[in-house]
């Protein structure tokens, strides 16, 4: 059968200059595997004979970069998108499960797809976008299994994040691991412990929004958990949600709001992101069945904050915060905020009130706001704000 897929104009683009000049040249890796399995299509990878030198030359015409010239990648800028370009190349053995002591480059491209990690990744596309497959990957995606390439032992030992992103193929593809392939992960998972903690969460980040880690996540339990503090009641709901924060969340259940803080900031994410996953632990029990303790929460997570919640307790069945309630409260749009607050901190520095006193007295006004034991009116908040002062004599 001949199937053909679409390529890409920018990838056309690249392949055929390439090809017209006598090199050989092909899509290679997540595109073309995404394009089979019709996955949208995230960067695409061209793999050539071509030498970089010679890569560069051709494309003298086009914004290029060189950042990862040494490994045979160069990048070509065409039609606003980034496409990389790499030299057909063999991969060293590792001494340190990371990456390879020194590359070679090769004019042979099944020599390349053999350093490639799984044959799923080792699908190649020629420019009239017929697929070829010299390692089978072609088997393996339609048996959706993730196969090393070669012996399963010496590839993660050569390259620990393989292993992560065994993982991490499956939970995105829904794809169970070939067994030799599995076995082979599970005895090596403490070389994970030697990666860079930034690689580690570049491959959790994708692992952890992924539609679903049926496949992956109770066989390898014992080696995700070498990387995120999982828990093991924690896949319960993971599906049904779609955004990044529900999904962690999830995988950490079983964790207080401070050791969610602790655990984010170890795998590096950002200080934001940290504290706004531990407030959101917070308060994911959090029970609100008046306007005023919708409110509050308003106050302290926002509205966002407050869906995302919604959607939490209704897919783990608590009944905390009642949603009905929350939209009408919701649309009437309340002031929990302080720069909707009638007045504001200059207003009370012509009151003579100096420091930190203006955040405390702006603090209990909102407060009183929300409360709905004052109006949001610029005058009885002044004298409200009056009253605290006499009152801190
Ligand atoms: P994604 O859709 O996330 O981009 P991908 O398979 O394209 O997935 P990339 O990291 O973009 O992953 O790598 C492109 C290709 O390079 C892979 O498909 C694979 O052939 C090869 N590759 C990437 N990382 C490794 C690795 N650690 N070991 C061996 N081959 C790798
Ligand atoms: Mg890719």
């Amino acid at each position: 059968m001949d199937l053909r897929y679409p390529v890409a104009p920018q990838a056309h683009l690249i392949l055929s200059r390439l090809i017209a000049h006598g090199f050989e040249a092909y899509l290679v890796g997540g595109s073309v595997r995404d394009q089979v399995l019709g996955r949208p299509i995230t960067d695409l990878d061209i793999t050539t004979s071509a030498s970089t030198a010679e890569v560069l030359a051709l494309f003298h015409d086009h914004k290029t970069s060189r950042i990862g010239e040494r490994l045979g990648t160069i990048g070509i800028h065409v039609q606003s998108s980034w496409i990389e370009v790499t030299t057909y190349r063999i991969d060293s053995a590792s001494s340190n499960a990371r990456h390879p002591d020194s590359v070679t480059f090769t004019t042979s491209l099944v020599e390349d797809l053999k350093r490639r990690d799984f044959t799923i990744n080792a699908l190649v596309m020629d420019q009239s976008g017929r697929v070829l497959d010299p390692l089978d990957g072609m088997a393996d995606l339609q048996a959706k299994r993730i196969t090393a390439i070669g012996n399963p032992d010496d590839r993660f030992k050569e390259d620990a994040l393989r292993i992560l992103r065994a993982l991490r193929f499956g939970a995105q593809l829904g794809f169970s691991i070939d067994h030799a392939t599995g076995e082979a992960l599970l005895r090596h998972q403490a070389l994970l412990d030697t990666l860079p903690v930034e690689r580690i969460r570049a491959e959790l980040d994708k692992l952890i929004r992924s539609d679903s880690l049926e496949t992956i996540f109770y066989p390898y339990f014992s080696v995700l958990s070498r990387v995120l503090a999982i828990s093991p009641q924690g896949l319960a709901g993971f599906e049904h949600f779609e955004g990044f924060e529900l999904k962690l969340l999830t995988l950490l259940e079983h964790l207080s709001p401070q050791a969610i803080h602790h655990e984010l900031l170890r795998l590096k994410y950002p200080k934001r992101l940290a504290a706004q996953l531990a407030k959101l632990a917070s308060v994911r029990n959090a029970t609100a069945s008046t306007s005023i303790a919708i409110k509050h929460l308003l106050r302290e997570i926002g509205v966002d904050g407050v869906n995302l919640i919604l959607t939490y307790q209704d897919v783990h069945g608590i009944t905390g915060i009642d949603p009905e309630l929350t939209a009408q409260v919701m649309a009437q749009d309340p002031v929990v905020t302080l720069n909707r607050l009638a007045i504001n901190g200059h207003d009370l520095m012509a009151l003579g009130i100096q420091g930190k006193t203006i955040q405390t007295i702006l603090d209990r006004l909102l407060e009183a706001v929300i409360e709905e034991t004052l109006p949001n009116e610029a005058n009885v908040l002044l004298k409200a704000a009056r009253a605290f002062l006499d009152e801190k004599g």
